[in-house]
Parts: structure tokens; C-alpha cells; sequence
């Protein structure tokens, strides 16, 4: 403000970064953004924010921004600046000539969880309608598809049960797989409310994650599990419930499948899923873990709040729904202050995932195979959908790799570094005839593009993003794209040069196809959004309103069903060359790859990624604070400086993965969950030793 002047106008407009959703009032001095402020009548954030929604929106004017569309025929010439208009005819006809010679199954896209509904929505709809291809997945592959998975088996719908406000009601908080504190602000500040109000609180995590002990708050229990046995620890906290007569059931027998329900007991009952038989595997003491699912079970409304500590592992599917089988045990679903509550990395992943943006389902998480569904679909379009699923995008790698896959439009995502395997990744690219790159900066994933359309940034752009909580919010522009379109806008004219005839005008349109399209949104419009703010889907001719609470009289799909989820531990193993286990996570003032953060001043906070290690496996391999180490797994290999620390417990290191010079996927596996292919980025077999830096 000192430097530009005072602002003259503002825009109420959604944080483009953590599903928590923030609501800000952009204040501008003629078109320049001159601060950011919290909105105190938006709904998930009531006047609050963090570090990243208000000060790391820099990036929009970035010297890094590229404007002007490129085109390349190999990824070793140069690029060529290129009009818009070129740029559409380049790529049509590479798309156009492939499909010929190979046919639609060699092409495909990645829709973006940092895009809006609208956006995310035209992609799918692109590659299902004009490629002629369901090959569409999303960057939710590689953080949330097990939430989707599990959640939709045992409930029935893939989302979370509560709306935050919720959480004033809890009793007893569950916090597995997740450092609110670092990843989601402003939802951390009001858990941390409600536990300084007396609610206690429970930590599974192979980190003592700040929430464990802060100021005033102090968790009940912390479970500093080994990294991969969730299963394990909740199988156990279940059979301490059974076993003990803890279960409620009323609840069980009025609202869930009576018979699995009875499979699963006689499972979790069985002595071998008891903590003390467990606790060699879990490393969990086991009178912590009984005193902890006493708690759960008998404290009040409990409330589960997880993370990608329990989606991003071999087993994260089957977590997911050994969460939803400790809710549906005790009763804690279907009212305020409890509920199964994924926490969304990303802004819109809820919205990605809600857009149809998987090989297998259309927008409302509809199989494909529904006939009824495919049929409305196809009538609305004017197309014939193929029935049959398409490629998720490691089998579109892999499938690239093999020679029958060709091309791929990938929409703000940087997935040489988001996803696993780096090497893996780099080697299908390579393999393309055409990678076309929608987004903002030259990102790594563009080292191997033929193709790059610069994207527009949340600022650039209305719309709506949909948070943690199912909460649908306007996103409204705030300045003029600076590449002349909106991202909505690019993947039209993309349709179009391939010969679709698309006509929107505004993204309201859009919104209008989607809810006539999609159920759960069947009462949203852009009129409604500036009159109300947010509305909570399901939002129908049932609930007007919207639903800030799930299953409230009954799940979505009838009766809830138990699973039974076996612990099957991870095929990656700890050894004689990698005996200590990696796992990752973030920090408050970075965000993902860092690809926006990185260009903001908040850089000063957090300017490489660091390693921590247990003092004693530090000792051992005579490391000190501060000392270069060379990280290697049985994939690859990196080097970072190490944080000497007791957060972590010996055997297991950790760290983040949003600097590029680190590139911490460079050592992560191909293992990823049996259900989703959700990457197994929360444990890695690695050995670290000294090194002379990078
Ligand atoms: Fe943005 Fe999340 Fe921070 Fe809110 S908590 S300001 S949504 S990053």
C-alpha cells in the first residue's frame, strides 16, 4: 500500500490455494492488486487467512509468466513464439493426425485442481467429445482418488460428511495423516479454538506434527506410527471398540448393512488384529492405541480429520474406508461435530474430482457403463461417448512408453515433478508426438512439450472452486487475463479448431450445463452464487439450501457398509542398502511444487527443501545441522541439507517437495494404491549419506 497508494476498488474472490477456500476481498488501485483481504463473510474462512492467500499472489506478475502461445516440432529445437492463431492450428493438426494414423485411444488430457469447475469440466468434456477418448484423469489421482474410492463404497458419495463450522461441535478430533497447522491455516486455528475449549484431541502421524503440543493445546494421545501401517492402527483401534462393547448399536443395526457389519466385527475381533499383536508392526504402544480408541469411542462427538498421510500409500484406499468403518462403529456420522473429513491439498480438487475428470466416470461420479447417464450426456453433447473407461495417466505413461499413446494435454499441472518415478514420467513424454502444456510459467513438465498455451490465474478469471467441505464459491476476476483468455476460453477455441462448435460466452454458461448435467449441483447457478456467496452440494429440489451436513437420515447409497480392510504391508521394503523410510509432506509458506509460492516474496520463509533425521540415524552417519547428504533409493537419487530433529523417530526421515533443485520424486517408487494407482509417496526405502552438496 506504501508504494502503490490506497485502493480505490475491490473484488470478492476465492484463494486459489488449499481446499480450505478462503474468501477475499482483491483491493486494487486502477488495474494493479494492492492487498488481499480476508473476507469476514466468507463462510469457510469468517474474516481469517494464512500466509500464502494473503501474500503470495505475486506470482500473477511474475517475470516468469509466459504470454504468447510457443510451438516446437521436436523437444530439442528452440522454442517459436507464435500467434493464437497459430498455435491452434499446430496443435489441431497434430492432434487431427494423429487420431487418423493411431486412432482417439492415443489421446488424452489431465485436468487441473487449480482450475474452476467450469474449466476442469470443459477439459473432460473435450477429450471425451472431440478427441473421442476417455482418457482424461487428474492431478486428485496423485493426492485424493482413494477418498473418492472409499468413501464412495462405504458411504456412497465421494466427499466429506461436515461443513468446518462443524467442528465447534466436536468433542473428540481424530487428526490421521495430516498437518493442518502447515497445510490447511485457517481450518488448524479453528480445530485449535475448539481444543483450547476443552475437546481432546487425537494425532496418528509418524511426525510430531505441531498440533501435538502447541500453545494450549496439548493432544490427548499422539500415535507415532511406522510409516505404512495406518491399516494396521485403526484395524487395532476397531477391535479394541468391538472387543470391548464400545460399538453403537443402535446406529449400526437403523443405519447400516447389518450383515457386513457383523463380517466385519468377527474380523477386527479376531486376536490378531489386537494392539499388542500389532504393536511389532505399528510400533504404536498398545496401551496408547487402547486408550486412544476408548477416547474416540466414548468421548463424545468424534470427529475424523485426514490427509494424504492416508491416501498417498499402497493401502490408502483401504484406510479410507477402515476410517469410514471407525465412524460408522460409533455412531459419528450423520450430525454436527462429527463425520469423516478429508482435508483437500489443492483448491478445487473436491471440484476436479466432482467434473467427471476420471477414465471411468462422468461429471457426478457416474459410472460410464450407466447407460442412462452416457445417454444424457450424448444427447446434450451431440456425440457418441465410448463406453468403456479410459487410461489413468501411469497407464497413459506407460502406454506412451510401449508406442500407442501419442498425445496429451495437460492443464496446470507440472506432473514431471508432482508425480512419481520422475525418471518414469520423463520417459513417456519423451515418447509423445505431442504434449501440449496449458499453464502459467515454463514449468519442467515443458522441457518435453511440443505445445505452450499460457494459462490465466485465478485472479485472470471467474468461475467457481469447490473446497474440503463441498462448498461451491465464485471466483471473480480481478484483472484482465494477461494473455488475452481465460482459461475456459483456450480449451473452447481448442474444441473448435479441431471442428467442435462450441459457443460459450460466459463461464455461467458452463455452470448452467453442469447442473442440468449433475445432480448434486442440479440448483447451482452463477445468479444464486452472487446473491448467497456458497452453497454446500448437494443443492436440489431435496435441499434448496444446500447440505453442510451428509447422511444425515440416511447414506447416499441406503445403508452404510462396512468392509473389511487387512492390513497387506507395503512391497517396499527397508533393507541392508535403504534401512531408513521417507516420507513427505509440506510447509506453510511454500505450496506443491512451489511453482506460485517460489515467485512471491514468501520465499524469503522457506528457500530449499530440507531432510530431517532423528538425532541418533544423524549421529551414526556423523551429520550434523546444516550438512549436505546424498538422499538415494532404489529409484533414484538427490541431494539436500539435513535438519537434525527428534520430530521424527529414528528409522524414518522426512521431507517436502516443493523446490525443483531437490526434486524429492526423484526417489519415490511406482508402488501405489491396490484400488486408485494413488503414488505411494509417504513411504520410500531411501539410505543417506554424506555428500559434498549438490
Ligand atoms: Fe488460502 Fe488455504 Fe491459506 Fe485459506 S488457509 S488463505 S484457502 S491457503
Amino acid at each position: 500500500v506504501k508504494e502503490i497508494g490506497l485502493p480505490e476498488r475491490s473484488v470478492v474472490t476465492t484463494c486459489a490455494y488449499c481446499g480450505v477456500g478462503c474468501t477475499f476481498r482483491a483491493e486494487l488501485r486502477g488495474e494493479q492488486l494492492v492487498r488481499m483481504v480476508p473476507y469476514k463473510d466468507g463462510k469457510a474462512n469468517r474474516g481469517h487467512s494464512c500466509v500464502k492467500g494473503r501474500f503470495a499472489y505475486g506470482y500473477a506478475n511474475h517475470q516468469d509468466r509466459i504470454t504468447s502461445p510457443m510451438v516446437r516440432d521436436s523437444i530439442d529445437q528452440p522454442w517459436r513464439e507464435v500467434t493464437w492463431e497459430e498455435a491452434l492450428e499446430f496443435t489441431s493438426n497434430k492432434i487431427k493426425g494423429i487420431k487418423e494414423q493411431h486412432g482417439a485411444g492415443a489421446l488424452g488430457g489431465i485436468t487441473s485442481s487449480r482450475c474452476t469447475n467450469e474449466e476442469t469440466f470443459l477439459v473432460q468434456k473435450l477429450i471425451r467429445s472431440v478427441f473421442g477418448a476417455n482418457n482424461v484423469d487428474t492431478c486428485a489421482r496423485v493426492c485424493h482418488s482413494p477418498t473418492g474410492y472409499g468413501l464412495k463404497t462405504t458411504f456412497g458419495t465421494s466427499a466429506g460428511t461436515q461443513d468446518f463450522d462443524s467442528v465447534q461441535h466436536t468433542d473428540v478430533a481424530l487428526v490421521i495423516g495430516a498437518n493442518p497447522t502447515d497445510g490447511h491455516p485457517v481450518f488448524a486455528s479453528r480445530l485449535k479454538k475448539r481444543l483450547r475449549e476443552g475437546a481432546k484431541l487425537i494425532v496418528i502421524d509418524p511426525r510430531r506434527i505441531d498440533l501435538v503440543r502447541t500453545p494450549h493445546v496439548e493432544a490427548a494421545h499422539h500415535l507415532p506410527l511406522q510409516p505404512g501401517t495406518n491399516v494396521a492402527v485403526l484395524t487395532a483401534m476397531a477391535h479394541v471398540i468391538v472387543t470391548e462393547g464400545l460399538e453403537n448399536r443402535k446406529f449400526i443395526e437403523e443405519r447400516c448393512e447389518v450383515d457386513a457389519y457383523e463380517e466385519w466385527a468377527r474380523f477386527v475381533s479376531d486376536e490378531r488384529h489386537s494392539p499388542e499383536t500389532l504393536e511389532p508392526v505399528t510400533r504404536v504402544p498398545a496401551d496408547d492405541l487402547r486408550a486412544a480408541a476408548r477416547l474416540y469411542a466414548t468421548g463424545g462427538n468424534g470427529a475424523i480429520y485426514y490427509g494424504l498421510g492416508v491416501t498417498e500409500h499402497s493401502q490408502g484406499s483401504s484406510t479410507v474406508m477402515a476410517i469410514a468403518n471407525l465412524a460408522m462403529v460409533t455412531g459419528n456420522i450423520g450430525r454436527k461435530g462429527v463425520g469423516v473429513n478429508p482435508l483437500r491439498g489443492q483448491n478445487n480438487v473436491q471440484g476436479a474430482c466432482d467434473m467427471g475428470s476420471f477414465p471411468h466416470e462422468l461429471p457426478g461420479y457416474r459410472h460410464l457403463s450407466d447407460s442412462v447417464t452416457r445417454e444424457m450426456f450424448e444427447k446434450d453433447w451431440g456425440v457418441s461417448l465410448d463406453p468403456n473407461p479410459g487410461l489413468r495417466i501411469n497407464n497413459m505413461l506407460d502406454a506412451a512408453v510401449d508406442g500407442t499413446f501419442k498425445a496429451i494435454y495437460i492443464q496446470g499441472e507440472d506432473i514431471l515433478q508432482s508425480d512419481p518415478n520422475t525418471q518414469h514420467v520423463a520417459d513417456g513424454l519423451s515418447a509423445m508426438d505431442c504434449v501440449i502444456v496449458h499453464d502459467l510459467f515454463l514449468n519442467e513438465t515443458a522441457n518435453y512439450a511440443h505445445v505452450f498455451l499460457p494459462g490465466s490465474t485465478f485472479l485472470e478469471k471467474n468461475g467457481t472452486f469447490t473446497n474440503a467441505e463441498r462448498r461451491i464459491q465464485p471466483v471473480r476476476k480481478v484483472m484482465e487475463p494477461a494473455n488475452g483468455y481465460e482459461d475456459w476460453e483456450v480449451t473452447q477455441l481448442l474444441a473448435n479448431a479441431l471442428g467442435a462448435e462450441w459457443q460459450y460466452e460466459h463461464p455461467s454458461e458452463i455452470l448452467d450445463e453442469i447442473a442440468r448435467l449433475t445432480g448434486s449441483f442440479a440448483g447451482v447457478s452463477w445468479d444464486m452464487l452472487q446473491e448467497r456467496g456458497s452453497v454446500q452440494w448437494p443443492v436440489n429440489e431435496t435441499h434448496p439450501d444446500g447440505s453442510p451436513v451428509m447422511h444425515m437420515e440416511g447414506f447416499v447409497r441406503g445403508k452404510g457398509l462396512f468392509v473389511v480392510t487387512d492390513y497387506v504391508p507395503t512391497d517396499e521394503k527397508t533393507g541392508p542398502r535403504f534401512p531408513l523410510l521417507l516420507t513427505t509432506g509440506r510447509i506453510l509458506s511454500q505450496y506443491n511444487v512451489g511453482a506460485q509460492t517460489r515467485r512471491t516474496a514468501n520465499t524469503v520463509w522457506h528457500e530449499e527443501d530440507l531432510l530431517e533425521m532423528h538425532p541418533a540415524d544423524a549421529e551414526n552417519r556423523g551429520l550434523k545441522d546444516g550438512d549436505w547428504t546424498k538422499l538415494a533409493s532404489r529409484t533414484g537419487e538427490t541431494t539436500l541439507r539435513v535438519k537434525v530433529t527428534d520430530r521424527v523417530a529414528p528409522g524414518v526421515v522426512y521431507t517436502t517437495f516443493h523446490h525443483p533443485a531437490t526434486q524429492a520424486n526423484v526417489v519415490t517408487t511406482d508402488y501405489s494404491d491396490w484400488a486408485t494407482n494413488c503414488p505411494e509417496y509417504k513411504v520410500t526405502a531411501v539410505q543417506v549419506m554424506p555428500s559434498n552438496g549438490p
